[in-house]
């Protein structure tokens, strides 16, 4: 479970790690309330990564500034995620930017602390790049990470004096953070040098899922998509991927192995939704428009078994909301003749052998390169 910004914050300053002061805002009006001295640093509270980039931070020097900026990045998209929060902070100057963060490595089945003194920017890019600017440390877990390892590892920075304290200082107590709150991840990026002293300029922890229950004091963070929360809210699971073939199936078996055949013949799932059993006229009415609106989707494949779904009822959805895109359908099971008498009679052919219907739907998509 990844905590946002202002949350992982919380849980540093409980550690005594440094962070700037600030708070959290919904809307534009909230600024007005606002005691901290300016400048203000503003940032879109989502949980992907490279906001940045994407223009959900902002230095605001004057109330107005401040304004602007807030209007503009509330309720903006970053990466397919709706900004509704945003996180107003006092600025800081930083002199200096570097990189710390504990890790599970699943194949060391340890944890690990990654470090660098090129931080600021995506730490896979400096992996690339320069791989010789990371220095890494595997953690015992019997010994832990002692401060004569942070010693070590701020030293390979070319850390010193109070710089290289401080490092020592923070870095063990992300440790103990990690350790405590079962994070499989801390990350502070940048570590800014402010003022001559180290302080966390950004925070990202992401808490083990099988470990949440542990943890009643932490925040319950749902990551979900707009779409995502759509379908919730219709009772559907629906699921994101990156392709570009939206599927419908009933029963969680049968979409997994419909995503199977997809891929097996050489095409890419973009999402799918289970409509369950039991699916209704207006359940399939709602799924297809689910499914459709995902950006990138050109196909849409349906693979229905009907059991306690029945046919008719599936074919009824579809010719009451026949999708904008070309559309696969595989039909069988109860009530199999109604539904494909419903079908043809809205200009929709059906399969049976769901083998043909997905090799018919990739089919599809070359056809349209
Ligand atoms: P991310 O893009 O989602 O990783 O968000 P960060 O919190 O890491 O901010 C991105 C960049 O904005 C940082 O690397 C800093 O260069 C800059 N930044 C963030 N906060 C401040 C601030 O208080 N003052 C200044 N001068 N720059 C900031
Ligand atoms: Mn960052």
């Amino acid at each position: 479970m990844k905590l946002h910004e202002f949350q992982a914050k919380e849980l540093f300053r409980a550690y005594a790690i440094p962070v700037q002061n600030g708070t959290v805002i919904e809307r534009v009006d909230a600024l007005d309330g606002i005691s901290l001295p300016y400048p203000l640093v503003l940032k879109a509270q989502v949980l992907v990564g490279g906001r940045g980039k994407a223009g959900g931070i902002k230095l605001a020097k004057t109330p107005a500034e401040a304004r602007q900026h807030a209007q503009a990045i509330l309720g903006m998209s970053i990466k397919g995620e709706v900004v509704r929060r945003l996180l107003v902070a006092e600025a800081v100057d930083i002199a200096a930017e570097y990189y710390l963060a504990f890790i599970i490595d699943r194949t060391a089945r340890a944890l690990t602390a990654i470090a660098s003194a090129a931080g600021g920017i995506d730490i896979e890019e400096v992996a690339r790049t320069t791989p010789e600017k990371i220095a890494k440390a595997l953690i015992d877990p019997f010994l832990g990470f002692r401060p004569f390892h942070a010693r070590e590892l701020g030293r390979r920075l070319g850390l010193g004096g109070t710089l290289l304290n401080d490092f020592v200082t923070i870095a063990t107590a992300l440790y103990r953070l990690c350790e405590r709150e079962d994070a499989e991840l801390a990350e502070i990026n940048p570590l800014g040098v402010v003022n001559g002293r180290l302080l966390a300029v950004d925070a990202k922890v992401i808490i083990d899922d099988n470990a949440v229950f542990r943890h009643a004091n932490l925040p319950k963070n749902e990551e979900m998509t707009e779409l995502e929360r759509a379908a919730r809210s219709e009772g559907l699971s629906y699921v994101e991927l990156d392709g570009d073939i939206a599927i419908i199936g009933n029963g969680a078996g049968l979409v997994m192995s419909t995503l199977d055949m997809v891929a097996h013949f050489g095409g890419k799932p973009a999402n799918f939704l289970d409509v369950g059993g039991g699916a209704t006229e207006e359940n399939m009415r709602q799924a297809i428009d689910i499914v459709a609106r995902k950006p990138g989707v050109r196909v849409l494949f349906v693979n229905i078994f009907g059991g306690i779904t029945r046919c008719d009822d599936i074919a009824r959805g579809i010719a009451a909301n026949p999708p904008a895109l070309p559309m696969v359908v595989r039909l069988t099971g109860t009530n199999e003749e109604d539904g494909r008498r419903i079908l043809k009679d809205a200009g929709f052919d059906a399969f049976i052998d769901p083998e043909a219907a997905a090799q018919r739907a990739v089919a599809l998509i070359g056809a349209q390169a």
